[in-house]
């Protein structure tokens, strides 16, 4: 744009000097056809002079004019008054251009500032700002050349050009900077060469002042050469500086002298002060978003970061085609240190850990912390190059950590996964990770290679607990039953209902407790027994049933009135349900105002596996119990071993001494039933008389039933 300045100014040179010279001319023919008036057009071509030389220049030359004036014969008074009046002309043309240029400067200042603002504020990086900041003030600013320097130890360093003459273009080339023009390389100058943190410049700028130079007279430096070829002459250099130190350097250049050198300055200045800030917001931001990809303990990744630069790692890999291994490393026994010795000892723990898995791997391994003891590593390497930094690893941790002068010893299980075999995205490999480190875990292995069977296991899993949810709400889950018998009267006690289904209830019971559909489960049994009680009866056939309820389910709100509906919905006594509980439900106030509430409704109460769980004797003998079954663990050895013996007698003495009847679980042989026999136990339930068996085949075996009690085989 400067540039276009002069290039108009010489027009309007050839257009003065056209006019004066037609002047001169055709002055004495002028003189007399327009008497004075022909003065007037004297000013037209002092004008554009006074354009040309500024305000003062023109108010200067339009003083001068007295001399030819004078050698043209004027005197006095006219001599005074055409000198001021030429002064005046050329004076209004050289402060018409002043006005002019400011106007055009505050325009160019006002879109290069609201350019760079509008950078500052949106950059994403440090390299966006200062490209942009560039563009902006060749584009905006009308310089010629901006340039952008990073401080380096001892200097600046360029970092960032941009030129608005389109016939040049700079190139940066091992090191050094290639101006070319038209395509061709006219100028090389060495980057170190355009280092002038040594210079004058370069220590004014780093103790935030502005230099302006003109360039021209820089002969022998880097910048006077790129000077005279690219054609500019002013330069005005600023600090760009953040709050406590200068970080960088901007320069702009004019082909020509600015008339405006001190706004130009403070202009650039201003330009410079906004990349500061920016910079310093851009840095900031950095520090936070490296707090939140690093673990502040380890100082490794965190699981945000690990995925985050996991996933450029794996997609390098892919390009290149080198496979990759995650290592997923999980400690032993750091629980135990942390409870045992606090959890400072526990952190320097894991900063001991981090250091160990620092040394044994490479320094381009992506370690992580993923979460307490959990660690990750994504390595180059293949299977026997991921199994052999793995034994390393171990190795490593293996040795003693002094924590406050005590040696400490940890260890790990470490799953490896490998890329792109196993998994191709970084998540996948961690889950299989996982999964093998807790085969390694669970089998003692130190470290184990995913093995698909790891997958299939949890699929499994997964799968389990889909199927769970699908047959609970499509009732399939049925009702088996097993009696509890009487030895001596010889009668069925009830029969207990047991949940059956595909998989048994010991994985699928805890499942449910799990996910959380116990409850469901548990409704599911009652409402089925209750139901096939009154088919029964209807048959002919008056029969009494237990239910098995968890301790959720006997904690679930409302369970009496629940269940006092369901029996009166099917018109059913109260007293053929028995229900077992364990102890663990009757931990809670509410479970035992249930228990007491279902009682006064007039249902029988067993608690299941007694002595297996921690309720205290004195709670259990205020609450009114009907049964109570010892588990099969301590009927089991009840004829050859003593202790046993003693521990059922004594439960049986306890039972008599509550009023309530204990029934031995799990009978299998006759040697336990006659023992039991002879230490007074009466009732009993087990595969001796029955396994759980479905409901049709109940009406078979209660025919057969006591004849096989009478002939115990
Ligand atoms: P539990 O209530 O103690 O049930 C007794 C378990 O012992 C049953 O196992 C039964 O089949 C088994 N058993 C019976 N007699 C003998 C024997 O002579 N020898 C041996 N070795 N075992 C015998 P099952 O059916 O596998 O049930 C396991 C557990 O699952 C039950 O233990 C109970 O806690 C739970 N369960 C079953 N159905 C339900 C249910 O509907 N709801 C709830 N909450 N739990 C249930
Ligand atoms: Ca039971
Ligand atoms: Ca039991």
């Amino acid at each position: 744009m400067t540039a276009a300045v002069g290039g108009r100014s010489r027009r309007l040179l050839g257009v003065a000097a056209a006019l004066a010279l037609a002047f001169f001319l055709l002055r004495p023919e002028l003189a007399r056809a327009l008497g004075d008036v022909h003065l007037l057009l004297a000013a037209l071509w002092l004008a554009p002079l006074g354009w040309l030389l500024g305000p003062w220049g023109g108010l200067g030359l339009g003083l001068a004019m007295v001399l030819p004036l004078a050698l043209a014969g004027y005197r006095g008074a006219d001599l005074v008054a055409l000198t001021l009046g030429a002064a005046a002309v050329t004076g209004a043309g050289g402060w018409l251009r002043r006005r002019t240029d400011l106007y055009r400067f505050r325009e160019r200042a006002l879109r290069l500032l609201g350019r760079v603002g509008l950078l500052a504020a949106q950059a994403r990086s440090a390299g966006e700002l200062l490209e942009g900041a560039a563009e902006a003030a060749v584009a905006e600013g009308g310089y010629l050349l901006a340039m952008i320097w990073d401080r380096v130890p001892g200097g600046f360093r360029p970092r960032v050009w941009r030129i608005a003459d389109p016939r040049f273009a700079i190139e940066e080339e091992a090191g050094r900077l290639v101006i070319q023009r038209n395509g061709r390389p006219v100028l090389t100058l060495d980057l170190a060469a355009l280092d002038w943190g040594k210079t004058a410049a370069g220590q004014a700028l780093a103790r935030q002042e502005t230099v302006i130079t003109d360039a021209r007279r820089m002969r022998g430096y880097a910048f006077g050469e790129a000077a005279r070829v690219l054609g500019y002459r002013t330069a005005i250099a600023v600090p760009i500086a953040d709050r406590e130190e200068v970080v960088g350097a901007l320069a702009v250049t004019h082909p020509e002298p600015s008339r405006f050198a001190r706004e130009e300055a403070e202009l650039v200045r201003e330009v410079g002060a906004l990349l500061g800030s920016a910079l310093e917001r851009l840095a900031l931001r950095e520090r936070l978003r490296s707090q939140a990809i690093t673990d502040a303990l380890t100082g490794l990744l965190n699981r945000r970061g690990f995925l985050e630069w996991g996933r450029v790692t794996l997609e390098n890999a892919a390009r290149r085609g080198r496979p990759m291994a995650l290592l997923y490393l999980d400690l032993d026994r750091f629980k135990e240190v942390n409870d045992a010795r606090g959890h400072e000892a526990g952190d320097r723990l894991l900063l001991a850990v981090a250091q160990r898995l620092a040394r044994a791997t490479r320094s381009r391994d992506l370690l992580a912390r993923l979460g307490g003891d959990e660690f990750a590593a994504l390595i180059e390497a293949d299977r026997e190059g991921a199994a052999t930094v793995a034994k390393r690893i171990r190795q490593d941790l293996a040795r003693p950590v002094a924590l406050n002068g005590e040696e400490v010893r940890t260890g790990a299980s470490i799953g490896i996964a490998l890329f792109p075999d196993d998994a191709e995205s970084l998540e996948e490999l961690l889950r299989k990770g996982d999964l093998a480190m807790y085969r390694a875990k669970q089998e003692g292995l130190g470290f184990a290679l995913f093995d698909p069977k790891d997958d299939r296991a949890l699929r499994g899993r997964v799968a389990l607990e889909h199927a769970l949810r699908k047959a609970l709400a499509e009732g399939g889950i049925r009702a088996y039953y097993q009696p509890v018998v009487d030895l001596e009267a010889g009668r069925l006690v009830y029969l207990e209902a047991l949940a059956r289904w595909q998989a048994p209830p010991s994985s699928f019971i805890p499942l449910a407790e799990e996910i959380g559909v116990i409850f469901e489960l548990d409704l599911a049994m009652l409402e089925n027994v209750v139901a096939q009680l009154v088919r029964w009866e209807a048959d002919g056939r008056v029969l009494a049933a237990g239910v098995n309820l968890s301790p959720k389910t006997l904690n679930h709100e409302g369970l009496p009135a629940l269940i006092e509906e369901r029996l009166a919905h099917h018109d059913l006594a109260p007293a053929r349900l028995v229900l077992e509980v364990t102890e663990a439900a009757l931990l809670t106030p509410r479970g035992e105002a249930h228990l007491a509430e279902l009682h006064r409704l007039g249902l029988r109460l067993a608690i299941d596996d007694f002595g297996t769980g921690c309720a205290s004797l004195e709670r259990l003998t205020d609450l009114p119990f009907d049964y109570l079954k010892i588990p099969r663990t301590f009927v089991r050895e009840v004829a050859a071993s003593p202790t046993r013996s003693a521990v059922v007698a004594g439960i049986g003495h306890l039972a008599r001494h509550l009023g309530v009847r204990a029934i031995a679980e799990g009978v299998e042989g006759a040697g336990e039933e006659a023992r039991l026999r002879e230490l007074g136990l009466t009732l009993a339930q087990g595969f001796r008389y029955a396994a759980a068996m479905p409901p049709e085949e109940v009406p078979g075996w209660l025919a057969r039933f006591p004849a096989r009690l009478r002939n115990p085989s």
